[in-house]
């Protein structure tokens, strides 16, 4: 069965949420999409309804706040809901959009169509990174913060970016024990012109001091310019090997020391999620600092095709604050594609998110520069380490269908089956893309990303058949 709506918004984060208020408030039907239980995303993960906290902390009155805004329109919200699939509709021009999901339709169908998809951990492969107690970042925050759960209890943090010191304070105040925090990023002197860009994020640095401030008090170390390099343990972690990098993220082979831990949470910035923008061909540009493939834009979010607009993480690294003003400019720019905001008045309210959009998109930019891993980390799989963790391929078996004639990673992925597996590519699909780039000598921005088919991500077979969901 196909529903007609205006717009279907794909994501209930930050983005998704603040597109369909604004959107909605001007009269456009929309529909919002979200695989999650709840709405909210990575950044407004609410706990199970389930639970009473008492602890509610700033950002969970933000989320109460977005929620009630959401409420008070008369946006459909379809969660636990995957859209599995999206292409136009040869005749009306207008956009379909697979769902799987109880109670979901099979298809909607809608004039304009906004992803707001988010962003995933990057991951970084490493001898003994599949051993149980090697766990992303993002996820050691999701157990933390929505299940009250500690995954562990002594914790080494590597990686690189602010959310680990987030992180690191968070799991002092759960109680666990934190052996220490590896930066891989050094303060280096060319990156102070980029100073300038804190300036007026009054709130992100009492937030920062305020990280610091508790790691000093549980006399967490914190050393810049160190990376985990390899994890060893029988059937789970229990000794880690760090080392000094060089300028090019190398590690330093003297340097290298052991130390006890249970549970090694990496994190190493994160990827946009960018299947649906790929699978409908939208034009991308590589862009390091906004975490790698992004689709291009123009500065209402539309992408090179008409009616599609993609806002958030998931056109680029840049933050809860960045998506939401996203969000508003892609609503009010769909408003006006639909006919439901004159040009005048839309041209108006589009100016006035333009200061804070330029405000964070410096701030997202200064990040960007100062914590995107350097190539070095990515020579730390010997070749038995395993790459493809779904299909469990190993370094050796990637390098070997590296050859001049199938040098892509779509190649890569027809002969050794990774990126094949449930995940469809987003833990291994960068990794093989590094490793194309080092045995080939060419820049990883030469590299395109693998084709993406349907279903974008795994669904019970009764959705393709229409049938059970
Ligand atoms: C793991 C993780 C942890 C983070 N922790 C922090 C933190 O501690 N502090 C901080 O400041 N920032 C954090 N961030 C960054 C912050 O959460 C994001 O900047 C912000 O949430 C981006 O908002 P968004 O709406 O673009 O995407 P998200 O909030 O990621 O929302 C995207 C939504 O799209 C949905 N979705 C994607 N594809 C589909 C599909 N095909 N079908 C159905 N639904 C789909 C997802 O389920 C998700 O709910 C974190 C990000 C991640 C990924």
């Amino acid at each position: 069965m196909t529903e007609l709506v205006d717009l279907v918004i794909v994501g209930a984060g930050p983005a998704g949420m603040e597109t369909a208020i604004v959107a909605a408030k001007m009269g456009v039907t929309v529909t919002i999409v979200d695989g999650y239980l709840q709405p909210g995303g990575q950044y407004y993960k609410q706990i199970p309804a389930s639970f009473h906290s008492k602890d509610l902390t700033e950002r969970h009155l933000q989320a109460e706040e977005i929620f009630h805004r959401l409420a008070r329109t008369n946006v459909r919200l379809l969660t636990n809901t995957t859209a599995w699939d999206v292409f136009p509709d040869p005749n009306t021009a207008e956009w379909i959009v697979a769902l799987c999901g109880p109670g979901a339709p099979d298809r909607l169908q809608a004039k304009a169509l906004v992803l707001a998809t988010g962003a995933y951990d990057r991951p970084i492969a490493f001898p003994g990174w599949t051993l149980p107690g090697v766990v992303t970042a993002g996820a050691v925050q999701t157990l933390l913060v929505t299940q009250r759960v500690l995954p562990g209890r002594r914790f080494l943090l590597s990686g690189t970016g602010p959310l680990q010191l987030q992180l690191a304070s968070q799991l002092v105040h759960a109680g666990a024990e934190v052996v220490g925090v590896l930066e891989g990023a050094k303060p280096r002197l060319s990156y102070a012109p980029y100073a300038m860009s804190m300036w007026g994020q009054w709130a992100r640095l009492r937030e920062g001091w305020d990280y610091w401030r508790t790691l000093r008090r549980a006399h967490v170390p914190l050393r810049f310019g160190w990376s985990v390099v390899e994890a060893r343990g029988k059937e789970e972690v229990q000794e880690v090997i760090i080392a000094k990098l060089d300028g090019d993220w190398q590690p330093i082979s003297s340097t290298r020391q052991a130390i006890a831990v249970d549970t090694l949470a990496i994190g190493y910035g994160f990827i946009p999620s960018t299947e649906l923008t790929r699978l409908l061909g939208c034009e991308h540009d590589y862009f390091p600092e906004q975490g790698g493939y992004v689709p291009r834009r123009d500065d209402e979010m539309q992408t090179s095709l008409r009616g599609v607009y993609a806002v958030g993480d998931g056109a680029g690294i840049g933050g809860a604050k960045l998506s939401r003003i996203e969000g508003r400019i892609a609503g009010l720019a769909v408003a006006r594609q639909l006919g439901r905001l004159d040009e005048k008045m839309a041209r108006a309210a589009i100016a006035r998110q333009q200061p804070a959009l330029a405000r964070e998109r410096r701030f997202a930019h200064m990040l960007g520069k100062l914590f995107t891993p350097g190539p070095g980390l990515y020579t730390l799989a010997t070749d038995d380490t395993v790459i493809c963790r779904c299909e469990e391929v190993t370094k050796k078996e990637v390098l070997g269908a590296i050859t001049a004639a199938s040098n892509t990673v779509t190649w890569v992925k027809r002969i050794t089956r990774a990126g094949m597996g449930p995940c469809q590519g987003r833990m291994c699909g960068h990794l093989v893309a590094e490793l194309i780039a080092q045995q080939t000598e060419q820049k990883i921005s030469q590299i395109s990303p693998d084709t993406v088919r349907p279903p974008v991500r795994p669904i019970p077979m009764g959705c393709l058949s229409g049938g059970s969901k």
